[in-house]
């Protein structure tokens, strides 16, 4: 971004696809956004949801923005017809936890030679760029409790265009293969006979951890690390985790979907022997000009969390390793 936004206010009169990764460079630079659309994609209102920007249905006086970024400057044409000869393929692209930096090599290349990007919620929207002027970009984010793309129809958009000769990617968050969905998306695409390929992404539950100076694992401390999933609560029928045994594991614990469920985690743990002491920490909107850390106890953990307002995505880490300083 050639402008210096950091503090201005910046109205987007566009809150399309084709605005995400104005938006999300707007928001890394800590602009002020306010998104003025009668409609907008999934990601533009998930981030309306989190408090990271404004969203307004008719169009406000631009005069009193100190940036106006309008539709046309968006736009992005159809996609260009492909070749009838050309088969197509999906590369699954893990992007990271949402800095654009965090993309791996491979996972440019693939954006860059995209003729069609499926992205999520938490993909980093920025890397959207990359991807030809004639590309076509589709969003299925699913919002947690809120607008969704079924999998089923994510599946479907996938194969249609790979049948058709085009170059799919499908940008999602982290790692394609944790809590990802990904391995759904390759069978489906094996059923129906379309090939797949898979650039492996860095993952929050590492990175995440990383990021705000915690590593996963350290040695004379602990050898080892969990990743869960804190989706249904512990007790709930689909809950398939052993909580006692993972109080027990002596691995670093690692809880991603988590925030809301946080209270009946750390309940959990408690009564299958975890140290109440035990060190903890969450870290929200992690690598993003958002990032928020709150280091606590297990005892504190849900307590500090709420006094600070975090609100998913966010990470939790557990063990040790949460207390280490430099
Ligand atoms: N495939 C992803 C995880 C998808 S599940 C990966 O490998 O990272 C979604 C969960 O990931 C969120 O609920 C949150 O727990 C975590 N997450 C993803 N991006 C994050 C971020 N930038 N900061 C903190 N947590 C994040």
């Amino acid at each position: 971004m050639e402008l210096n936004v950091t503090g201005r206010s910046v109205l987007v009169t566009d809150g399309s696809e084709a605005a995400v990764a104005t938006v999300s460079a707007l928001l890394r630079e800590g602009a002020d956004v306010t998104v003025a659309a009668p409609t907008v994609c999934a990601a533009v209102e998930d981030l309306a949801h989190r408090g990271l920007l404004t969203w307004v249905s008719t169009t406000p006086d631009g005069s009193s923005f100190d940036v106006v970024v309008r539709a046309a400057a968006l736009r992005r044409p159809e996609p260009a017809p492909t070749p009838e000869d050309r088969t197509g393929q999906v590369t699954l692209v893990g992007a990271g936890p949402g800095d654009p930096g965090l993309v791996t090599v491979a996972g440019r290349s693939a954006i860059e030679e995209a003729d069609v990007v499926v992205a999520d919620r938490l993909a980093p929207w920025e890397a959207v760029a990359w991807a030809s002027p004639d590309a076509q970009v589709l969003d299925v984010s699913k919002i947690p409790y809120g607008r969704s793309t079924s999998q089923d129809e994510i599946n479907r958009l996938l194969v249609e265009h790979a049948r058709a000769g085009r170059r799919v990617v499908r940008l999602k968050g982290g790692d394609s293969f944790v809590f990802g969905r990904g391995f759904e998306e390759v069978i489906a695409c094996a059923e129906a006979g379309v090939p797949t390929r898979v650039v492996p992404g860095v993952t929050s539950s590492i990175a995440g951890p990383a990021v705000a100076g915690i590593p996963v694992t350290h040695r004379g401390l602990v050898q080892g690390f969990t990743v869960v999933s804190g989706h249904v609560p512990p007790g709930h029928p689909k809950s398939t985790l052993d909580y006692t045994a993972l109080a027990r594991s002596g691995t670093t614990l690692v809880v991603l979907m988590g925030v809301r469920t946080l209270p009946e985690i750390v309940t959990a743990l408690v009564s299958g022997g975890l140290d109440p002491a035990t060190p903890c920490a969450v870290v929200a909107d992690a690598t993003l000009a958002s990032q928020r850390v709150v280091r606590s106890s297990l005892a504190q953990i849900v307590d500090d969390a709420t006094a600070a307002g975090i609100g998913a995505p966010a990470v939790t880490v557990i063990g040790a390793v949460a207390g280490l300083e430099p």
